[in-house]
């Protein structure tokens, strides 16, 4: 029986029980998959000023089934054990989900980061990374991590720095973290992916014509009201793409200093500049601030995204919800409890490992571009570009029309980095989202979009074991 008030991985353990039931897979082998495979807890001294301070992180290896085993790293000051064991359990479902060869793990460094500077910041990752290398727990081969909350590309290149440091003249020490910048062995598209991998995620469901008439909504995202909370990398890119190539309509935005909500819409692009050069949303022209800030999750809209920390729709505000889709931008923001009351609502819930896989999976680009060393599209691009010219040279003659220079530039171009990476990040999620709603249509008491997505993870992980020799 489910605890009233579970924490972030008893509610990642809830959900894995409840899809677990659907499934054949036996017990011995389903008990292997759920737990943390390897979990490194490490305390280490960082100078501060003239002070030492004594610096508590983690880093957790959830599953062996695949190799290298990759997540995030994340700077918090509530950091804990079981959180990061939720958030590297949550990447192996989701790396299976979308068909990503790894296996999933998660760091957390348990600090406030705006509490340092840069310099500080810079001796803290490099003193992590130092830990990591010293225990085997980073490497292209090994244990790959990528940026997470609070952590950015400016962390990953000094995570690899350190990395080269000790391993000097390996020749794929580029792979060992991701979300690096363009110019440090990064790929383009990677910052963004997240939250486009949640606008393309969100795209498929509002374009199903059965879910929607479900919700009493029209199909397409066209119109549609959106509330995000959280305006980090994934909220804000969530929103500007949404705006701009879906052309939803963001009523709220909640952060960390308030709420603020506008029933006209808020162009999101602007607010973030407006944030950065004013400090806060707050006080955003045309937009009134509201109570709370949790009160923007309780406001009536048709998309509802929780693009920041776990845990903020609870047992304790899920009756108020009036939003007609959740999308998890954030990794676990609806607790087991909350979603049994949600979905008794109505309310779809489009899980975390489904909607926010498209940052790791974009990280795979990264370790594949990285072990290939080269750029995608570098070897093709011309030659392709070529070819087209060529079918349009040979159109015009058949045909005695000629085309404009505008148009035979677009027809003619071949795909760049960004283009292909874009174009593989909508294929997975495009995919994954088709292979859960097959599962969750055929599979009898499969009723919720979480289930159906934990089945095929779990059925995906629990082949590779088979296939291991591992369990008979
Ligand atoms: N931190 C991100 C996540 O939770 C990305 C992980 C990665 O790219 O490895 O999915």
């Amino acid at each position: 029986m489910a605890k009233s008030t579970p924490n972030f991985y008893e509610s990642v353990q809830n959900n894995f029980d409840k899809a677990a039931a659907l499934t054949t897979i036996p017990k011995g082998l389903l008990d292997q998959i759920k737990v943390c495979n390897a979990v490194y807890q490490m305390r280490f001294p960082v100078r501060i000023g003239n002070q030492y301070k004594v610096v508590e992180a983690y880093r957790v290896q959830h599953s062996h089934h695949r190799l290298p085993t990759k997540g995030g790293i994340r700077y918090s000051i509530h950091v804990n054990q079981e959180e990061v064991m939720a958030l590297a359990s949550l990447m192996s479902y989701k790396c299976a989900l979308v068909d990503v060869p790894f296996g999933g793990a998660k760091g957390g460094v348990k600090i406030s980061p705006r509490k340092y500077t840069q310099d500080q910041l810079e001796r803290i990752t490099r003193r992590y990374t130092t830990e990591l290398v010293r225990k085997n727990f980073i490497g292209p081969g090994i244990d790959v991590p990528a940026p997470d909350y609070g952590t950015s590309s400016k962390e990953m290149t000094w995570i690899l720095d350190t990395y080269v440091a000790f391993r000097n003249g390996e020749i794929d020490a580029a792979g060992c973290v991701t979300g690096k910048p363009v110019t440090q062995n990064g790929i383009r598209g990677r910052t963004e992916a997240t939250g486009r991998g949640v606008f393309y995620g969100l795209r498929e469901l509002l374009n199903n014509k059965k879910e929607m008439e479900a919700l009493g909504l029209e199909p397409g995202m066209a119109g549609k009201t959106m509330v995000i909370q959280g305006l980090g990398n994934v909220g804000s890119y969530t929103g500007t793409i949404s705006q701009d190539e879906g052309d939803v309509k963001i009523i709220a935005v909640s952060e960390y200093e308030g709420a603020i909500y506008s029933e006209k819409g808020i162009d999101i692009q602007k607010l973030i500049k407006f944030r950065k050069e004013t400090g806060s949303i707050v006080g955003f022209p045309g937009t009134k601030k509201m109570a709370k800030r949790e009160d923007a999750l309780e406001l009536e809209c048709d998309i509802l995204v929780p693009a920041a920390l776990e845990n903020v729709i609870h047992k304790g505000n899920a009756k108020k919800i009036k939003a007609k889709i959740i999308g998890e931008a954030a990794n676990g923001p609806v607790t087991s409890s909350a979603e049994e009351i949600l979905l008794k609502k109505g309310i779809i819930v489009v899980p975390d490992m489904y909607l926010n896989a498209g940052g790791v999976t974009v990280s795979y680009f990264e370790w594949l571009k990285n072990l290939s060393h080269m750029r995608f599209g570098r070897m093709e691009k011309r030659f392709n570009s070529q070819t087209y010219l060529n079918l349009v040279d040979q159109f015009e003659r058949m045909t005695g029309k000629s085309v404009s220079e505008k148009e035979k530039s677009i027809l003619t171009r071949g795909a760049d980095e960004i283009d292909l990476v874009r174009s593989g990040l909508e294929e997975t999620m495009v995919n994954a989202f088709q292979q859960i709603r097959e599962i969750k249509a055929r599979k009898k008491r499969c009723e919720d979009y979480r289930s159906a997505a934990f089945v095929n993870a779990l059925t995906k992980i629990a082949s590779d074991y088979m296939n291991m020799g591992v369990f008979p």
